[in-house]
């Protein structure tokens, strides 16, 4: 079901409901983990979600207004210009977006409504300790036992674990055909016995992510997405959101720091630290922002693909721009402070940030699919070169060695 309204009208209807309920003043958006959403936050997205603000391209019975693209991109220009989150989660709320196409009914009653309104924490259950790159190789599994699946096995680098409520879980249910085509893809309830989640330490010394055992864990039959031994298609369908949405932009500095107002940061850094003037630096600058110019455009040209249903492999080419903006920009943040970068703590949070953005910029180049595989990708499925040889596409997976 569809609703009609004249963009006018809509454009009036959006502005005069964020003039009567937005009050940025008192949202805080992550809670004290930093990881989580905060409650003010939860607050403000299921006040969106009623107001059918939070997808408005879905059909009604799915919280939506049934709006064509260009209408809600008027939505979603509105909430922007007055920094307002919740909105386009259509394009943008994996979990939702995922559940949403390939679900079955009663799961997504369930869960739909509270992904859109961030009520369940979630995380990714895909990478294990000999399957990340290549993932089709994974070795947990899940065996159906009446109405449910008996889940074994081991994943690792799960971020967010151990505050999730489901992981979306990708999991082997036949080793009799090659590796692709005998995986499944549920919604794995994490709060159970079966469940054990140890975190990790990482680089920036934060611990996001986590080891996940799974010993006998159970999975209601309902939280399969799509047929049994379809998990790999399931599985393109989300990567395909999880890449949009990081080829999007990446986190801050940690510091919190008050970036540069309308100028761009490394600027505001540069001119701040007497060295604007600097030609090589400068040189530095420039190409980043450039960067970032063409990577916004590339991002806008592959939603578009993405909004026309095909799944577009122009998403590899934003999150592998992304990482490579993050790595430069960090690198042009230390050369403009000098030695002044050696410096930590507090007491300098300039360098504090560099220091953690120059480490943090790993984050985007191996989570969600390495550089070099992004490259693989474009250069199979955009430029069209001939594919990587892969001795054991074919072979039943039982018959493949582990590493
Ligand atoms: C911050 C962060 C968060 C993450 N969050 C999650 C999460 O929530 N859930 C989850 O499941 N996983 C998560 N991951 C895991 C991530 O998806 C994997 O680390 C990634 O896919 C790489 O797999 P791997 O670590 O096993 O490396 P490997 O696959 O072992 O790769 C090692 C190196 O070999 C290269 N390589 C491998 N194969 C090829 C090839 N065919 N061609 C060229 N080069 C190749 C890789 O590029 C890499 O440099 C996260 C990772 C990070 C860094």
């Amino acid at each position: 079901m569809t609703e009609t309204v004249t963009d006018e009208a809509l454009r009036e209807e959006v502005r005069a409901w964020l003039a009567d309920n937005w009050r940025p003043e008192a949202l805080k958006t992550r809670d004290t983990s930093g990881w989580g959403v905060s409650e003010e936050m939860k607050a403000w997205l299921a006040k969106v979600a009623d107001a059918g603000w939070a997808a408005p391209r879905w059909p009604v019975e799915w919280e939506g207004r049934g709006l064509s693209d260009a209408q809600a991109r008027i939505i979603e220009r509105e909430f922007a210009a007055v920094r307002a989150p919740g909105t386009g989660q259509d394009r943008t709320n994996l979990w939702a977006n995922t559940l949403l196409s390939k679900g079955q009914d009663a799961l997504k009653k369930d869960l739909v409504p509270k992904l859109l309104r961030s009520q369940v924490n979630m995380c990714l259950l895909y990478s294990e300790p000999g399957a990340g790159s290549d993932l089709a190789g994974i070795r947990t599994r899940a065996d159906l036992q009446g109405d449910h699946y008996v889940v074994n096995g081991q994943k690792v680098w799960t971020s967010g674990a151990a505050i999730a409520d489901y992981g979306m879980l990708i999991a082997r249910t036949n080793w009799d055909v090659p590796k692709h085509q005998g995986i499944s893809f549920f919604f794995c309830p994490m709060k159970q016995a079966g469940i054990e989640v140890r975190p990790l330490r990482q680089i920036t010394d934060e611990s996001h992510f986590n080891e996940v055992f799974i010993t006998d864990a159970i999975v209601p039959a309902g939280n399969l997405l799509g047929e049994l031994g379809t998990g790999w298609g399931v599985l393109q369908t989300a990567l395909a959101y999880e890449r949009s949405v990081m080829g999007d932009g990446a986190r801050g500095p940690r510091s919190g720091a008050a970036e540069a107002t309308n100028e761009d940061v490394l600027i505001a850094l540069a001119r701040e630290a007497g060295v604007l003037s600097d030609p090589l630096l400068r040189q530095d600058i420039a190409k980043v922002i450039a960067y970032k110019k063409l990577n916004a455009l590339n991002n806008a040209r592959a939603k578009a693909d993405l909004a026309q249903g095909t799944s577009s492999p122009l998403m590899s080419l934003g999150k592998l721009a992304m990482s490579r903006i993050l790595h430069e920009e960090a690198r042009v943040r230390t050369a403009i402070l000098g030695a002044g970068s050696l410096l930590e703590g507090k007491d300098y949070p300039r360098a504090e940030d560099a220091n953690f953005l120059t480490l943090n910029a790993y984050f985007t180049s191996i989570g969600g699919g390495t550089d070099q595989i992004q490259r693989n990708i474009i250069g199979e499925r955009v430029l069209g070169l001939p594919k990587e040889p892969e001795v054991d596409r074919d072979v039943a997976f039982r018959q493949v060695r582990g590493g």
